[in-house]
């Protein structure tokens, strides 16, 4: 049986021993938990352990969790899955964050839906890093515009870049690829768009990586909770 406390007390030294071997001491490194395909009960074991940021992909099955968990005050919820235009609306008013907008059309959707009484919706921009025809994601080159234009929304506060790179096994091929992402963001912030502070990187197989590489949320699923069934 899988042990979720004993996971994240594992993974939570694993953090620790990349931030001191590779990156500043003080990089601020947030875990989120990837949810997808989770029951609550596994959620609420992680919960106990003291986990509160949850990564889902798919919004009816997230909708339910964040309702049945709704008493769990201080839980933060991520949508980091593919965002087709008419779910904006549910995905706007029940999230804290969306790390995988890619198109102007569904920014300007969530700015518009962003409850009043919520603050403004947190946003990563997702980029196809290795250019792969089958992945989401803006390119490189399509990256500035977008990224000024999803900066003026009222109801967003353009926070950074998430990244899916190509599976890689090798520790210097996975921190190129996160190198490229880093690299992106400044010269977000090179251009202006000096509040950027975010890079959303690094899945089970590649965390240590991208903490190298200046992440600061990680996504795990399958380290915490096991293979996905
Ligand atoms: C599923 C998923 C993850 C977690 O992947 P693991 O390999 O299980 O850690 C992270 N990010 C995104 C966008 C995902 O869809």
């Amino acid at each position: 049986m899988v042990n979720i406390a004993a996971n994240l007390t594992h993974i939570h030294t694993q953090i620790i021993e990349a931030k001191n071997n590779f990156a500043s001491k003080g990089q601020r490194v947030e875990l989120i938990a990837v949810s997808k395909t989770r029951t609550v009960a596994e959620i609420e074991q992680a919960i106990a352990a003291g986990q509160r940021h949850f990564g889902e992909n798919y919004l009816q099955e997230a909708l339910s969790k964040i309702t049945q968990l709704a008493h769990q005050q201080d839980l933060v919820w991520h949508f980091i899955g593919p965002i087709q235009s008419n779910k904006t609306r549910e995905i706007a008013g029940n999230f804290d964050w969306v790390h995988s907008v890619d198109r102007l059309k569904i920014a300007e959707r969530l700015s518009q839906q962003r409850p009043v009484n919520l603050s403004p919706l947190n946003i990563c921009i997702q980029i196809n890093i290795d250019n792969e025809p089958t992945k989401s994601g803006v390119t490189l080159g399509n990256l500035l515009s977008l990224a000024v234009e999803i900066n003026r929304l009222p109801r967003l506060h353009l926070r950074g870049l998430m990244a899916i790179p190509r599976p890689q096994r090798e520790l210097t091929l996975q921190r190129q690829c996160f190198r490229r992402v880093r690299s992106a963001l400044e010269s977000l912030q090179r251009a202006g768009l000096l509040e950027l502070d975010t890079l959303s990187m690094g899945m089970s197989d590649d965390f240590v990586a991208a903490i190298a590489e200046g992440a600061t949320f990680i996504r795990l699923g399958t380290a915490i909770f096991g293979e996905r069934v």
